[in-house]
């Protein structure tokens, strides 16, 4: 495998192997369709082989797939992206949402002239050595993999998720130290952990007060939450936005972006120095504007949102499942206590022990999720209402 949760370790089992996909389905090697709740972990807002996105990506191969200079594509998809989001003035294209990552602390260590990095317990942020730490509440996190320098996981400062006051307390002992804070708007690794306004308007106060970078990673909340991801949504501009994921339509893309007055640190304009082989590949960038192309011009997020209430009604007379929900992002608990789950530790242990008999079980039901307890999973608009209430009732059934 090629990522640690596609292979299937929290569930004990063995990965599927997929031949095809279509709309909301899987293919396996054996013929087998699965409704999938999956979707590529994010990407295929449109649902798998969107015949538009076919067409982008077919055109794109019949002109050359890499050029290694400049095409009008990614001027396009940036200036789409920028005249519905103002505030991302400019944009620079990557591979991955890890590179994405890593760029843009990068940039605001250099804009600040600071070195630490404040991050909130339960919030994934790619592979980067600086992000990859998320241990307990301390003042600096614990790496959370073998190979990460302590002289770098001691300038990642952790917060806790939904806790105002640890924060204060964390920017008034460190405030003037840190370059960046980066926070996941809408918490998506680990379960579905929605913030209050609040809480996030707060975080952008103490960041404004302190002169620390604040950094949106909406590499799953971007074009999912709504066009404009969280920021649009809870009406706060970040100084550096992440994205990844929707914006490549399903090919390897990440983004940044921020004011222009940053972002023109960025070599060759600035000295901070960033650059890929493949960043803004002409297929890939087809694929983004073509997908993002859709989610600005057509009803997409009204139509998932009514699917997504479908779900809702669905599940809420079963009693041992807590659905969290977000539009088309959801998570099932396996709780028969409703409650806010806003960090961690709001969590029961009854989730992670039943997550294994839960999966099973709707994947004997032809349902595939994410095959981790902490995975949130996604509607996409080529799901249905009997896609959405077979997955009811196999939840229904189970437990
Ligand atoms: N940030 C967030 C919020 C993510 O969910 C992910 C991936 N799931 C990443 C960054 C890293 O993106 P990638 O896997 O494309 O490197």
């Amino acid at each position: 495998m090629h990522s640690p949760v596609r292979a299937f370790g929290h569930v004990n089992g063995e990965p599927l192997f997929i031949e095809s996909a279509e709309g909301s389905r899987l293919i396996d090697a054996d013929g087998e369709a699965y409704i999938d709740f999956c979707m590529a972990f994010g990407p295929l807002i449109l649902g798998h082989r969107h015949p538009d996105v076919a067409a982008a990506v077919h055109e794109a191969i019949d002109n050359g797939w890499s050029y290694g200079t400049a095409e009008r594509w990614s001027l396009e998809l940036a200036e789409l992206i920028s005249r519905e989001l103002p505030w991302a003035e400019q944009i620079r294209f990557v591979n991955s949402g890890t590179e994405a990552v890593m760029a843009a602390i990068r940039l605001a260590r250099a804009a600040t002239g600071r070195q630490r990095l404040l991050k909130f317990n339960g919030c994934y942020h790619g592979h980067a050595d600086s992000v990859l730490i998320e241990a307990g509440s301390g003042m600096t996190g614990q790496a959370a993999s073998a190979g990460i320098p302590v002289s770098v996981s001691m300038d990642t400062l952790v917060a806790n998720l939904d806790d105002a006051n640890r924060l204060a307390d964390i920017f008034a002992s460190h405030g003037d130290e840190i370059a960046a804070a980066i926070i996941e708007p809408l918490p998506a690794n680990h379960g579905l952990l929605p913030q209050t306004a609040t809480f996030l308007e707060e975080l952008a106060r103490l960041c404004r007060e302190h002169g620390t970078l604040l950094i949106f990673d909406e590499v799953i909340s971007g074009f999912r939450t709504g066009f404009g991801g969280c920021a649009e949504l809870f009406g706060i501009e970040p100084d550096l936005v992440t994205w990844g994921k929707i914006i490549g339509g399903g090919l390897p893309v990440g983004a940044y972006a921020g004011r222009a007055e940053l972002m023109q640190r960025i070599a060759p304009v600035g000295d901070v120095y960033q650059a890929g082989t493949l960043s803004a590949n002409p297929i890939a960038m087809r694929a983004g504007l073509t997908t993002l192309g859709i989610l600005r011009d057509c009803k997409i997020y009204q139509q998932l949102e009514a699917l997504g209430s479908i779900l809702e009604t669905a599940l809420q007379d079963i009693g041992h499942v807590a659905l969290v929900r977000h539009g088309s992002v959801f998570w099932v608990c396996l709780t028969s206590e409703q409650q806010n789950f806003r960090h961690p530790g709001s969590i029961p242990a009854s989730h992670e022990t039943g997550f294994k008999a839960c999966f099973d079980s709707l994947l004997a039901n032809n349902i595939y999720v994410a095959p981790s307890p902490w995975e949130v999973s996604f509607l996409s608009a080529a799901h249905t209402e009997a896609d959405v209430r077979a997955y009811a009732g196999a939840l229904q059934s189970f437990g």
